[in-house]
């Protein structure tokens, strides 16, 4: 198996604009902040809490459900492993819908699971009738999906819920900047998962806490085979104090929206094809075809976005909203290399 690569970390300091990992450009809420300033060495000294109760509390009160509902993890990577462990096995696989977060593969493999890859409609509509067909152990469907930004409906869901045997699980990762949510699902089916994270919607992708939202019986097949103290203490008490703080990731998401539709229409008047988007990103098709050149040409200036040598993405950017004066950067340093290429290709040749 190929192992995951992660985007690129360019080390604390380095001069560069990151549109490549779909990290939140504001800063953390003041309130999280202030509680990891003031965090006591008695903390860490002891183990933290195996189910990592305080987040679960305060999520609770922002997600209106009951705090056995909720199952916190390590990033919601972590609990995407808990799902393939409790679930799959050699003959017990995963099916999803391509392209897609990559990691779905990863693990299934890791698993030693079988997966069965069903391609997107060309403008990302999902493909309900083959995912049922594949009858997995567990569906994911992640929405709004990356690298896409699109969204599946509630309908398709829950088609999708009352037609398969396994678990169906919804990642929500980027939920945070779009329109609808999955959550009633969750309420209703009994083999509906939804996954959530306070790595995008709420900028603590550093601090690794994500969360499932699922009835607790299924949740029981989850805990069994998560590590025994998988949410450090730091993690726990920050990420309690950051989902409290809705307004302020309200005010955050409401901006990067507003920048969102900003640089679709900034990409589409440079030639770009730009799919509707609900989440901190746009997928970009080049004018060219060659995303890949002008992915480095980017990266040699300053600038990183996400290029996948992937089918269906060789010609694409998947370029996150940053702040308007990053956002504003990109568009500029695109135009000239754009313009460059153009001049370069229609240049007289000398006879
Ligand atoms: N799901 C999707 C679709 C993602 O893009 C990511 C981020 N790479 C994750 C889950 C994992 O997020 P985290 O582990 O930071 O919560």
């Amino acid at each position: 198996m190929s192992g995951y690569v992660p985007g690129e970390q360019p080390p604390p300091g380095t001069q560069v604009i990151k549109l490549n990992t779909n990290e939140n450009p504001y800063p953390p809420s003041p309130e999280a902040l202030k509680v990891l300033r003031e965090l006591e060495g008695e903390l860490l000294r002891r183990y933290p809490d195996p189910m990592a109760g305080a987040f679960r509390e305060a999520a609770s009160q922002v997600l209106g459900v009951p705090a056995d509902w909720i199952l916190v993890g390590n990033g919601s990577d972590d609990i995407l492993t808990m799902i393939i462990r409790a679930c799959c096995e050699p003959g017990r696989g995963v099916v999803y819908p391509m392209p897609t977060y990559v990691l779905y593969r990863t693990l299934t493999q890791i698993q030693g699971a079988e997966f069965v890859e069903v391609p997107y409609q060309e403008d990302y509509t999902l493909p309900v009738e083959q995912l049922i067909e594949a009858q997995g152990a567990v569906t994911f469907v992640a929405s709004p999906n990356s690298p896409s930004g699109t969204v599946a409906s509630v309908e398709e869901l829950e088609e999708l819920a009352t037609q398969i045997s396994g678990v169906l699980a919804i990642d929500e990762a980027y939920v945070d900047f779009a329109e609808t949510d999955a959550l009633e699902v969750a309420k209703k089916y009994d083999n509906v998962i939804i996954l959530r994270t306070l790595s995008k919607g709420y900028s603590l992708a550093g601090l690794r806490l994500g969360f499932g939202v699922a009835n607790p019986a299924l949740l029981e097949g989850l805990i069994k085979v998560k590590d025994s103290y998988n949410v450090d203490a730091v993690a726990c008490a920050v990420g309690a104090a950051a989902i409290a703080d809705q307004n302020y990731k309200n005010t955050n998401a409401q901006k990067i929206k507003v920048s969102r539709a900003q640089m679709a229409d900034s990409l589409k008047q440079l030639g770009f094809h730009v799919l509707p988007s609900q989440a901190n990103f746009l997928l970009a098709q080049s004018p060219s075809g060659n995303a890949e050149s002008l992915y480095k040409s980017l990266k040699e200036q300053g600038i990183l976005v996400r290029y996948f040598n992937q089918s269906h993405l060789t010609d694409k950017l998947r370029i996150t909203v940053g702040t308007p004066e990053q956002n504003e950067a990109l568009i500029k340093l695109l135009n000239k290399i754009i313009t460059s290429q153009i001049s370069k290709s229609v240049s007289p040749t000398v006879s």
